[in-house]
């Protein structure tokens, strides 16, 4: 069940909750050239878009709207048009006449630009303010309400006022107030076509702004409808897992009545992976679901092997477990384990290749098994079930994982028995479903074991590689982001998929920040204001700096709204125009119009500057024979 929404009309789509979730995307060409609008709106309609949003940068931008949208409906698409503005109220009282809704941005609609600065405001500075902005607002909704036009508020983390970043800085709170001050003029004013958005391109931040202005709509008894993003999620897997990640956990809590899945590609490419966000979240909404947050800071995963064949050396090295080069003296030949290496291992397969895992990791086997196991690995520990666990009450093997299907099977015998056990460990097992791990948290809290560390299992009954790992991104990441699961473990059926359940579970960690194991690119969808081609800009960067595991970089499309968004990036590369580049070192900008053939090139020197380039570890033929010997 969805989170009850009223009705909004946004041309012939209709947005509530008694809808479908509806998909859209947005186009990225320039909004003057209107042949290549009209043809990438209809490749996005074609490919199931409900929705095409189009930038308009200024009014003659939003005065072609009105062509674009004729020669769409001259081809029988009457698909619905949304303007997208930021710092120019009179541009959306022209998009506000042509197209079906109008977004415009909190930040920057009646506010100037965020200057950073800490000033005082008086309660009659920042009451001033509010009235001029009320003033503003409500001229807008007078035009919108004659032409039937609905609005989209979209906020951005990155693009707040300085009044609200005076009052609540650059966090959940300050988005949802944001939203809430325009929220509460258009209900003083009667105006209901309205939508809302809060996004960042950190999903801990989305979801918990989201959340808390859900909770204030419903202490203010506001029903609008919800549109879900991650701004700059990136592009290929990386920005799919953490699209299905943000989205995912609210559609999965009921809430989202429209969503859109920035990518860096091809704007059509975004809504097959919308759509398949809508089809495998089941929506649960709890009215007044407590927001519970955990104290699992930094998750750890469970590698399981159990299908593989045979555990060689290419397997090991796969795990990031490397030969140390020389026995240790008193424990003998050791792998060592590299950054990304699982801290547990699960396998049915035992042999003497497990005496050489890291002194740190942990081997989990059946606890049939356990008795070989210690033979070849002191950490070996025993996977049960709960009536094994009951029954056999062993103190053996340095943890003891109790796999848990149900709720049921936590009886009053089996809650006794883990409050004695220190070394106990919950594996909360289940097909993908979100309200099912969530149900856990509470009940073990209620039940008196609010320290018992919780694993997630997942079991998907079939592996589809297109659907399976967004499904799983989308009902496990929420207990990441609330801290509540100490651990993941992905266990994919049939043979030879362990190392992709490996670096899925690597990934859906990252992408909700938990862990970080590899560089971090976040890049924007690209749209009409983007000043340069996007999508090469990004491969050039990943190429040059995807070994520097340890920083986040940003690759946005424009100087108006990039640096702003491009949120806690160490570096960012930002499109300046006529072929330029503008560098920042986080929020500061260092460089300015690099010319883009060398701004690749100025990165890496700026990036050597703060001592942040280490070298790329280029392996020879020699060197990988050696490690698959
Ligand atoms: S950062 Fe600029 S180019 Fe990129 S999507 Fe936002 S407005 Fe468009």
């Amino acid at each position: 069940m969805r989170r009850h929404t009223g009705t909004v009309q946004i041309g012939t789509l209709t947005l509530s909750s008694e809808e479908p979730v509806a998909v859209q995307s947005m186009l990225n060409t320039h909004t003057l050239d209107t042949e290549a609008c009209v043809e990438q709106a209809i490749r996005i309609i074609e490919a199931g878009g409900q929705l095409v949003r189009i930038t308009a940068q200024g009014v003659k931008e939003a005065e072609n709207l009105k062509n674009i949208r004729d020669r769409l409906r001259g081809r029988g698409y009457t698909t619905p048009l949304s303007a997208d503005i930021h710092f120019t109220p009179e541009a959306a009282m022209v998009a506000a006449r042509y197209v079906e809704k109008v977004r415009i941005n909190p930040g920057n609609f009646a506010d100037k630009r965020a200057v950073f600065r800490r000033m005082e405001y008086t309660e009659e500075s920042y009451a001033e303010e509010l009235q001029q902005l009320r003033e503003k607002f409500t001229a807008f909704l007078d035009v919108c309400r004659e032409h039937r036009t609905a609005v989209r508020i979209g906020t951005n983390h990155g693009s707040l006022s300085d009044r609200i970043l005076n009052r609540y800085g650059n966090t959940p709170e300050g988005m949802a107030e944001a939203t809430l001050e325009y929220l509460r003029i258009c209900r003083d004013t009667g105006f209901r076509d309205v939508v809302i958005s809060l996004k960042s391109s950190n999903c801990r931040i989305m979801v918990t702004a989201v959340r808390l202005l859900v909770q204030a709509m419903e202490r203010e008894g506001m029903e609008y409808p919800l549109h879900l993003g991650v701004t700059e999620a990136g592009e290929g897997e990386d920005g799919r897992i953490r699209s299905a990640a943000g989205i995912g956990c609210l559609l999965n809590e009921g809430i989202g009545d429209t969503i859109r899945v920035s990518l860096t590609e091809a704007p059509e490419r975004e809504i097959p992976v919308a759509r398949l966000l809508t089809d495998v979240c089941i929506p649960r909404y709890e009215q007044h679901r407590t927001t519970v947050s955990g104290t699992q800071t930094c998750p750890f995963i469970v590698a399981d092997v159990s299908a593989e064949e045979t555990i060689d050396e290419k397997v090991t090295a796969a795990l990031d477990f490397r030969d140390p080069g020389e026995a240790d003296p008193a424990l003998g030949l050791r792998l060592s384990a590299g950054r990304k290496a699982p801290e547990m291992i699960y396998t049915e397969a035992l042999g003497p290749e497990w005496t050489k895992l890291p002194e740190e990791t942990i081997v989990v086997v059946p606890y049939a098994n356990l008795d070989v196991a210690c033979i070849y690995n002191r950490n070996a520990s025993p996977l049960m079930t709960a009536a094994t666990y009951k029954k056999h009450k062993t103190t053996a093997g340095r943890f003891r994982f109790v796999e848990l299907n149900d709720v049921a099977e936590l009886d009053a015998e089996l809650t006794a028995a883990l409050k004695q056990d220190k070394k106990a460990v919950a594996v909360l097992s289940s097909v993908p479903d979100y309200a099912r791990y969530r149900s856990w948290p509470d009940l073990l809290l209620r039940s008196g074991l609010p320290e018992l560390p919780v694993i997630i299992r997942v079991k998907p009954e079939q592996f589809e590689p297109d659907r399976t790992p967004l499904e799983i991104a989308a009902h496990t990441a929420g207990l990441f982001i609330d801290r509540l699961a100490a651990g993941l473990w992905i266990t994919f059926p049939g043979a030879g998929n362990s190392l992709t359940a490996l670096e899925l579970s690597r990934n859906i960690l990252q992408s909700v920040g938990a862990r970080r194991y590899k560089a971090e690119f976040v890049s924007c969808p690209g749209c009409g204001r983007t000043l340069y081609n996007l999508e090469e800009a990004v491969s050039r960067v990943k190429s040059a700096f995807a070994h520097l595991d340890r920083l986040k970089i940003a690759v946005m499309g424009c100087v108006v709204n990039g640096p702003g968004e491009m949120g806690d990036a160490d570096y960012g590369y930002v499109g300046a125009g006529n072929g330029k580049v503008n560098l920042y070192k986080g929020q500061q900008m260092v460089k300015t119009a690099v010319p883009e053939s060398e701004a690749v090139a100025a990165l890496e020197q700026l990036i050597r500057e703060n001592g942040e380039w280490t070298e790329r570890l280029v392996l020879t033929e020699n060197d990988i024979n050696t490690s698959v010997k």
